[in-house]
């Protein structure tokens, strides 16, 4: 059920005290020790307490007679002053809270909040796994079967060749390969890795399963989820003001559901979506190193996109619906996956040649594959557009 080869490369390596364990690169003090289910709750919470806020306000001041409505206007304009203050005051706090948790990644170097300590970030990702192991149950490969041996025995070698990454060590990474014909693979705050066989039948070599799993692996040692929550926790703390503005200032119940599941919703697309798709491209490029340092064919990884890009352009009914719709997806459209990893291949088949690996076979081009299966795709529709 849980990775256990995974899990003992990590334990080797740990008592080769090369990088122990114990050795988290999240150490800094000043952040609090809040429960961890509060940050996955947040969002609920925050649309909860908004209506709550909100429609409870309006209510109360509708039942207030003229008098006493009169009177508190007055006492809101006389004491304006201290009203704005208070503003102020929780707007610096929430200020000082996101700067005083700002930490440099280590590995891109770019600055990001995080206020999940690593331990809470693993006990989101643990009970998570346990519900979806419940879920999976029945379907799970096990640790026996060829399958498994060949997908850690690939998350082994991009974990070796990258312990000089500390981050590999913070968290127990696992695997578990889940039969089914979703073409997906996640990866939990924990360090669980989940690939749905779906994902592997698309793959046609391991290279290809290394470009999944580096992408994957990457999500962990980034951090990625734990800055995730930590953003979207600041960001429902910010809009529990004016979504509970709307529901005061909306006289009507439905026309306030509806105006702040818009105003949600674009919030979504404008600020959430986006940053998704940076740490999906993210994951990306960094997971391209990755594998590049374990000497797989990196050239794999654009080629595998393309592939992907190319199987959805064949079965919808527009071909460029993926990318139409790149702006309200959490991940970028494959085709855009694949431009951007072909920008970054030259310096990742350098970094590969640094890692002393295996010189590439230069009379193998992966995209020419690719480009031969879009020939007869398109060689395919012209006839049965001819025969129609
Ligand atoms: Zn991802």
């Amino acid at each position: 059920m849980i990775g256990s080869l995974v899990r003992s490369f990590l334990r080797h390596q740990a008592s080769s005290n090369f990088y122990p364990l114990s050795r988290h690169f999240h150490t800094s003090d000043k952040r609090g020790n809040l429960p961890a289910i509060l940050f996955t709750l947040i969002k609920p919470l925050s649309k909860i307490a908004s209506y709550l806020l909100g429609r409870g306000a309006r209510r109360a001041w509708k039942k207030l007679p003229e008098t006493k409505q009169r009177n508190f206007l007055q006492f809101a304009k006389a004491n304006r002053g201290k009203f704005l203050l208070t503003g102020a005051l929780s707007a610096g706090g929430l200020f000082y809270l996101y700067e005083s948790h700002i930490q440099v990644c280590p590995i891109t170097g770019r600055k990001k909040c995080v206020i999940l300590t690593p331990d809470q970030a693993r006990r989101i990702g643990e009970a998570n796994f346990q519900d979806i192991i419940n879920d999976v149950q029945e379907s799970i490969v096990p640790e026996i079967d060829p399958v498994y041996h060949q997908i850690a025995s690939v998350a082994n070698r991009i974990l070796s060749a990258n312990r000089d990454l500390r981050q590999i060590y913070d968290k127990a990474c696992t695997l578990t390969v889940v039969d089914s014909p979703v073409v997906n693979a996640f990866v939990l705050p924990s360090g669980n890795i989940f690939v749905f066989t779906g994902l592997l039948e698309a793959c046609d070599s391991m290279d290809e399963v290394s470009v999944v799993l580096a992408h994957e692996i990457a999500h962990v040692v980034l951090g990625h989820v734990e800055e995730k929550l930590t953003r979207t926790s600041f960001l429902q703390m910010i809009m529990l003001v004016p979504m509970s503005l709307l529901w005061v200032l909306i006289p009507y119940d439905g026309v306030a559901f509806i105006t702040t599941w818009f105003f949600d919703t674009v919030t979504n697309i404008m600020l959430e979506l986006p940053f998704s798709r940076f740490q999906e491209t993210e994951a990306d490029e960094v997971g391209l190193i990755m594998a590049a340092k374990a000497c797989f064919d990196v050239r794999e990884a654009p080629a595998f996109w393309a592939k992907l890009a190319l199987k959805d352009g064949n079965t919808d009914e527009d071909p460029d619906a993926d990318k139409a719709l790149e702006l309200i997806s959490t991940h970028p459209a494959n085709e855009t996956r694949q431009e951007n990893l072909e920008e970054k291949l030259e310096s990742a088949i350098q970094i590969r040649r640094e890692c002393g690996c295996k010189s590439l076979d230069p009379t193998r081009d992966p995209m020419k594959k690719v480009e031969e299966k879009r020939q007869s795709i398109e060689n395919r529709k012209k006839r049965y557009d001819y025969n129609l």
